[in-house]
């Protein structure tokens, strides 16, 4: 079944979950009204629908290969990107004084959503360069911005991200990527990236390196790495892509999934490069790329998940095996394929519902200038990222297994979803990484946002007791229980919070996602489809937290009470 972009959804969230209203208030983004909203919504849907969707497939049955040199991308995907460029949509939240459209983040979270769940492997592409225009923006030099921005912005060139070496993946501090001074203001940048998103395509007229490197005296370890701009191709006097650099594409990666998406090594033999932002503090520079990027990850996990889901539905609708209480239709009449559907239904509402939030908060960061906000965005990205990815593994697990046998067989497609999303929880830091940053770094305020944070989830609760009073107290409880754990939390060393990280972000996530579902309700006006939804997460997913908070708090000593040698290693 072909995906149908959610639309209706994201407007509904948008305007009576996460509060958009409260962004275009302010005089950043005032020209995002409900009309460009909607125009917004309605014209990425089209697309995703028209154009990116029947992508899905021949991406993955023909992979991007690599001939002679060159990157042959799969079928149909060099028109679905100049469809996405030629409509503006990589540049949606850009600054508007380089050809941007200034709008906010929370509606390049919608597209990037929806782009995702049409074709994951193609929408990589715009989701780095949109990370490279914001690194840029904020840390290039005037020269740097006036010749790049345009280009990346109107899609014509793309943006890459080169951190990950073969000694050096989730520890980048180990990288030996080294760029030596050329004394005319360039550097000489040598040494061998691997696993490069879209390194290198037969349609992109250009392609901008975002290179980490180390200089010739830099200190060890993360303190000692700068960033650098290393294009393809180096622009003439007018700004046209000229010689060819010395970088190049070794080789194209096998993968489990994402076959559309060329993931390559990439060798960087002396090629000229600019440094961007000051001498070793390229991870901060950086890290401005990846937390966009890692939000636009977690919302891939979602928009995954809904088209697993759409097709897993369409299946279940349309298979008969045997009667139902509610008579001879599809399977989906029998009880557990709808426990099934109605718990990635209500999966995917709160993971996407986390991630409006988080960028809500960065779009009122930037317009307030406020750190509350941008103490909050920085709260939520873990979370999203990490939260949005496990749903889109979870969902299309489940996609696979309301289909049956048939899950199992590639002509579905259901299997591909599976495929695809793996990767989400890796890459971008992986999904471990993000839980030890909420309970490290995130945790650093002694729990400012933490508490923030839960204040509201309890008074949503109480603003819901009149009307849903066993779900408030379940709510209200949990909130309670994630509390404890919390200061717990606070109060262990990092061993230990470390060794419960990844079970109290699922803690978090539950909590928010009950709070978010229970608002969605609320403004349903306490009956219909979305407080049936959000019974069904808070008595069946929300009872969750109870166990992820137990693992949280159980500390490290019992996981080093096993030897490496009583693991068998
Ligand atoms: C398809 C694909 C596309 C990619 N695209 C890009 C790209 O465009 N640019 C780029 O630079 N990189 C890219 N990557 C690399 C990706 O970001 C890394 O794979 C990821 O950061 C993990 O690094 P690693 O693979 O070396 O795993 P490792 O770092 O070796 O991790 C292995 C395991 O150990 C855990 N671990 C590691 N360190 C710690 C720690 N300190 N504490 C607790 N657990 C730890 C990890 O969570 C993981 O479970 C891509 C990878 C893939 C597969």
């Amino acid at each position: 079944m072909a995906y149908r972009a959610p639309v209706a959804e994201f407007q509904f969230i948008l305007d009576h979950v996460v509060g958009l209203d409260e962004v275009v208030a302010t005089d950043r983004f005032s020209e995002a009204t409900p009309d460009v909203t909607r125009a917004i919504l309605d014209g990425a849907g089209r697309l995703c629908d028209d154009v990116l969707a029947p992508l899905q497939r021949p991406g993955d049955l023909h992979p991007a290969r690599l001939e002679n040199g060159v990157v042959r991308t799969s079928p149909g995907y060099a028109e679905g990107y100049r469809a996405i460029a030629e409509g503006g949509w990589v540049a949606l939240s850009a600054p508007a004084e380089h050809g941007g459209m200034g709008l906010p983040t929370a509606l390049s979270t919608a597209v990037n959503d929806m782009m995702s769940g049409a074709c994951l492997s193609l929408q990589l592409n715009p989701l780095l360069t949109q990370g490279q225009i914001e690194a840029l923006s904020h840390h290039a030099s005037d020269e740097i911005r006036a010749l790049y921005l345009p280009k990346l912005i109107a899609g014509d060139w793309s943006g890459t991200m080169n951190l990950t070496e073969p000694q050096a993946g989730s520890d980048v501090g180990a990288l030996k990527t080294r760029a030596v001074p050329n004394g005319d203001g360039t550097y000489a940048v040598t040494g061998q990236k691997i696993y490069i998103t879209w390194g290198d395509a037969d349609f992109m007229e250009n392609v901008v390196h975002l290179v980490l490197a180390r200089l010739p005296d830099a200190p060890a370890g993360t303190r000692g790495i700068s960033l650098f701009l290393v294009p393809r191709n180096l622009p003439d006097a007018e700004g046209r892509p000229g010689v060819a650099n010395r970088v190049k594409v070794v080789s194209l990666e096998h993968k489990l999934g994402l076959h559309g998406s060329p993931t390559a090594v990439m060798e960087f033999d002396g090629a000229t490069g600019w440094m961007v932002g000051q001498p070793n503090k390229g991870m901060a520079a950086m890290f401005t790329m990846m937390n966009n990027a890692r939000l636009g990850v977690g919302v891939q996990g979602v928009g995954v998940a809904e088209a697993a889901f759409q097709q897993a539905l369409a299946y279940a609708a349309d298979r008969r095996q045997g009667p139902t209480p509610l008579g001879d239709g599809g399977i989906l009449g029998h009880a557990d394929v709808r426990r099934m559907l109605a718990g990635m239904k209500a999966e995917i509402f709160a993971a996407r519902a986390i991630a409006l939030s988080c960028a809500v908060a960065a779009d009122m960061g930037t317009a307030t200038g406020e750190a509350d906000w941008t103490a909050r965005a920085a709260f939520l990205t873990p979370i999203a990222k990490a939260w949005g990815t496990e749903v889109g593994m979870e969902v299309a697990q489940q996609g696979v297994q309301v289909h049956g046998g048939m899950g199992f067989i590639e002509e579905t497609g259901a299997a591909q979803y599976l495929r695809d999303v793996r990767v989400t929880a890796i890459y971008e830091g992986t999904n471990g990484i993000q839980a030890m940053d909420l309970v490290g770094r995130k945790l650093a305020d002694g729990g400012d946002v933490a508490w923030r944070l839960l204040e509201e989830v309890e008074q949503t609760a109480e603003a819901a007791r009149g009307v849903f009073p066993d779900l408030a107290v379940e709510v209200w409880t949990a909130a309670e229980a994630l509390r404890d754990t919390t200061e717990w939390m606070l109060a262990r060393e990092m061993t230990d919070r470390f060794a419960g990280a990844v079970p109290f972000l699922r803690a978090w996530a539950r909590v928010l996602g009950a709070q978010l579902h229970l608002a969605a309700a609320l403004a349903e006006g306490g009956s219909g489809p979305r407080s049936a939804l959000a019974r069904v997460f808070i008595r069946r997913l929300l009872p969750e937290h109870v166990s992820a908070l137990a693992a949280a708090r159980a500390g490290a000593d019992d996981l080093y009470a096993l030897s490496d040698a009583d693991l068998g290693a």
